[in-house]
């Protein structure tokens, strides 16, 4: 059965069957948009092959003293995913949900993701099946060092650097860039992105995730001829990612009319101050007891009625289930992976214009690339000069993703992954095959 998108008039793509039986396993979802994309773009069966499988997955056993005296052992993860274009980079989360196949996916997520704003990196990603909120700071930093000096043979500026992600904070990258430094026997800061600022980070690199979201979601509207000022956004995930982004898009005349994180959701029609629902998170931790908005579960803050929906927690909350309940006009996905291959047949046939992850959340990796030039060139700049640069790389990324969406008549996800998946076959058939 073929369906079109009420407002382009174009065919919907659809995953095929196998991602029907297994929509939340996020190798598989990354994997049924990349096939989709390489089809369209006629890649050569060898290099489909090759793109199709991690160049490296790492496995490493973490004993960790926990405060009481007692042993624990966590299993950790590293995965290069491609690092044809540039040193492997990506995030390390620490989650008790992390498996080996959601990392990978992740990776190759990072892949993408680099190829699509241009940047000079391959993907790689990291994680630690842990519960980080049980843990103690000295825990913490004790598995932070064992982790990395368990992963330190494929660490460095030139061949994988990590940076933060679910659970993971500048304070994590510090530990591994001093633990690296100390093998090293001399202070390496460009092994490590999203570090301090005192200590070789980039300004803006914290807001950078946020500010990216901001920057397409005023692209996003502005192709739709909908003026940001008044355009309602609901916000799941009050994070790095969702607080900046609520924050600048307030700034620029937004109205926040909702908002949630894992103690659940608020709802308020005439807007949220966000200074206001910034200061109550800095003291009490969650959103949860804000007197002004009334309160919503995550479920109803995703059909809430609003113009732009900008998911920022963690992956697959849109899904078939509720997809046909999202009232939104664009979605700008500041999570990695919020939706699945089968929500979004039915975002598409509904007209949703959906700002695909590895586009709208790239605004941080953008600044972690700024800020290894930074550190390798020992040069820093001021915030101004990270923000216009940022702006410049984004607003070129999302132009070039909906040329190629306009040209080959497909969605913005598919878009952006034949975007990308031509520049990383690109390098690929220039650099041959070492055989
Ligand atoms: N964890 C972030 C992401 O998923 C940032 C990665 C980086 O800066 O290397 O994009």
């Amino acid at each position: 059965m073929t369906s079109v998108n009420v407002r382009t008039g174009q065919d919907v793509v659809r995953p095929d069957k196998d991602t029907f039986l297994s929509e939340e396993n996020p190798f598989e979802a990354m994997m049924s948009r990349f096939d989709y994309a390489a089809k369209r773009l006629s890649l050569d069966a060898g290099l489909y092959k090759v793109l199709r499988n991690p160049e490296k997955q790492i496995v490493v056993s973490i004993p960790v003293q926990r405060d009481g005296g007692d042993v624990e052992v966590y299993t950790g993860y590293r995965v290069l995913y491609n690092t044809s274009r540039g040193p492997a980079k990506g995030g390390i989360r620490f989650d008790a949900n992390v498996t080996l196949d959601e990392v990978t996916a992740l990776a190759a997520w990072m892949t993408w993701k680099c190829a699509v704003v241009n940047i000079p990196f391959g993907g790689a990603k990291g994680g630690v099946i842990c519960d980080p909120g049980t843990m103690s700071m000295g825990e913490l930093e004790r598995l932070t060092r064992r982790y990395t000096s368990a992963i330190i043979d494929t660490l460095g500026p030139d061949s994988d650097v990590p940076a933060p992600d679910v659970n993971t904070n500048e304070r994590v990258m510090a530990w591994i860039m001093d633990t690296y430094s100390m093998h090293k026997r001399h202070t390496v800061t460009s092994v490590v992105t999203g570090k301090p600022v005192a200590m070789g980070g980039s300004l803006g690199r914290r807001e950078a995730t946020g500010r990216g979201c901001m920057i397409v979601t005023l692209e996003a509207l502005k192709r739709h001829g909908m003026p940001v000022k008044g355009a309602r956004v609901a916000v799941q995930g009050f994070g790095n990612v969702g607080s900046v982004a609520a924050d600048l898009l307030a700034k620029q005349g937004a109205v926040i009319v909702a908002v949630s994180d894992k103690s659940g959701g608020l709802y308020n029609a005439n807007g949220f101050v966000v200074a206001d629902l910034l200061k109550w998170v800095e003291e009490k931790k969650v959103l949860a007891g804000y007197p002004n908005g009334e309160a919503i579960t995550n479920e109803q803050l995703l059909a809430s009625n609003c113009d732009v929906l900008l998911p920022a927690a963690m992956e697959n909350v849109i899904t078939s289930k509720n997809a046909a309940t999202i009232q939104a006009k664009i979605i700008c996905e500041g999570a990695n992976g919020p939706t699945t291959a089968k929500a979004d047949a039915i975002l598409e046939q509904k007209g949703i214009f959906v700002i695909p992850d590895i586009l709208a959340n790239a605004g941080g990796v953008t600044v972690s690339y700024f800020e290894w030039v930074q550190d390798r060139s020992g040069y820093f700049w001021d915030e101004d000069t990270v923000n216009r640069r940022l702006e410049r790389i984004m607003g070129t990324a999302f132009e070039e993703v909906t040329t190629m969406a306009d040209k080959h008549a497909v969605n913005m996800r598919i878009a952006a992954y034949m975007l990308a998946i031509e520049r990383v076959a690109a390098v690929h058939r220039l650099r041959g095959m070492y055989a």
